[in-house]
């Protein structure tokens, strides 16, 4: 079926309106109108070639609430006009180590990403920046009713990613975390690490959104372009995650943990980051890497948020705005994530 969206043709042009196809709904798929769509800085890092060559003519998009239009008659878990979402992944090969794990974002096969991932029908994956989308039941996720939609469709990618490293490397009560950077990914991390009891620090370039940082539950807020930050937190923190998207110096961040500290990188720039060993082995620091969170996870973040108030702060835009939105992501002029009103695609 052909389906309205807006299309990358190129790593240079703008997106423009057009048509993507999408298969017929097979047994065990959903098909869901598309309601709000999140800007991740992920979208832009793909269409522009950061991360490898681009298989353009390409829609993108993996921050996707929408509603249940059909199921196929295999589907048990889902039924029409419920609220669902999609994040990052729309498939996985189910039987290599990591996916019977329950963790197929590891996928050893690799997992079928929302867009720019060939499909198992030999087709690419075309993202949520468009009006419906055809995904097998299993990486479908409930929406919580506490969520405001809107809201919902961020924490898909951003909510997650932030979500799952701080489960990991054991955000609580007594531990001193600090998320680098207050972007889309970053001002989840204040909420989600706050939400589940740690001190948290927030690591921006300037104080310009501290009065943000602050609300959104950080306890601290402290500029990295001021020299006296990294006297004043050296030794100090026990997780680290960071969400920015282009390189930092990972040895002057490292040096901010205390013994058996972690450096988690989630922010996924195209230069590599080198470091000294020293940093790591004076502390037995830690410097690791997350990739969003598991199809389970996802579901216990979104309840975990439901229950805890946590939700993004989000600015509504029509599709045709929509690459004025991905310029101010690039100049950082977001508060704190944009989300796109799909229902101005015309269908
Ligand atoms: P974003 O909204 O643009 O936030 C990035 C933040 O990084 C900015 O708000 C800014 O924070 C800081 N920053 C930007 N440029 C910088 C620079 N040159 N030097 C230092 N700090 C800079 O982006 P996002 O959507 O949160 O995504 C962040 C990164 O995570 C991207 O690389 C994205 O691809 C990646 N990502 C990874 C995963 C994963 O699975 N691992 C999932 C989603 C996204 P301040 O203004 O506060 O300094
Ligand atoms: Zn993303
Ligand atoms: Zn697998």
């Amino acid at each position: 079926m052909r389906i309205p969206a807006y299309v990358a043709t190129s790593a240079t042009g703008p997106l423009v309106p057009g048509t993507i196809e999408r298969r017929e709904i097979g047994p065990k798929d959903v098909l869901i109108d598309i309601a709000w769509a999140g800007v991740c800085h992920s979208d832009i890092h793909t269409v522009h070639g950061d991360w490898g060559p681009v298989p353009y003519p390409l829609t993108v998009g993996h921050e996707i609430a929408g509603t249940v239009a059909r199921t196929g008659a295999e589907v048990t878990r889902f039924h029409a006009g419920e609220r669902v979402g999609v994040g990052t992944m729309v498939d996985s090969c189910r039987t290599c180590a990591n996916c019977r794990d329950g963790l197929e974002q590891y996928c050893l096969n690799g997992n079928t990403q929302t867009y720019a991932s060939v499909d198992r029908d030999g087709t690419i994956t075309q993202g949520g920046y468009s009006t419906r989308i055809v995904v097998d039941e299993d990486f479908v996720l409930h929406l919580p009713e506490q969520i405001p939609f809107e809201k919902a469709a961020p924490l898909l990618c951003a909510g997650i990613t932030t979500y799952s490293p701080l489960r990991h490397w054991g955000a609580g009560p007594g531990k001193r975390v600090a998320i680098v950077g207050l972007g889309g990914l970053g001002h989840m991390g204040v909420q989600l690490a706050h939400a589940m009891g740690a001190e948290v620090t927030v690591l921006s370039r300037t104080l310009a959104k501290r009065d943000d940082g602050l609300r959104l539950g950080a306890d601290h807020y402290c500029a990295t372009s001021d020299p006296a930050t990294f006297n004043e937190l050296a030794g100090s923190l026990d997780l680290i995650v960071n969400t920015v998207s282009a390189p930092l110096d990972v040895d002057a961040y490292l040096s901010l943990l205390s013994r058996d500290g972690s450096l988690v990188n989630v922010g996924a720039p195209s230069q590599p980051m080198g470091l000294h060993v020293q940093s790591l082995l004076g502390a037995r620091r830690s410097y690791a890497g997350s990739a969003t969170g598991s199809i389970a996870e996802t579901q216990e973040m979104l309840d975990f948020c439901a229950e805890h108030g946590v939700a993004p702060e989000v600015e509504i835009i029509p599709i045709e705005q929509v690459n004025e939105a991905w310029r101010r992501v690039l100049a950082s002029d977001v508060r704190f994530r944009f989300v796109i009103d799909m229902s101005t695609l015309s269908r």
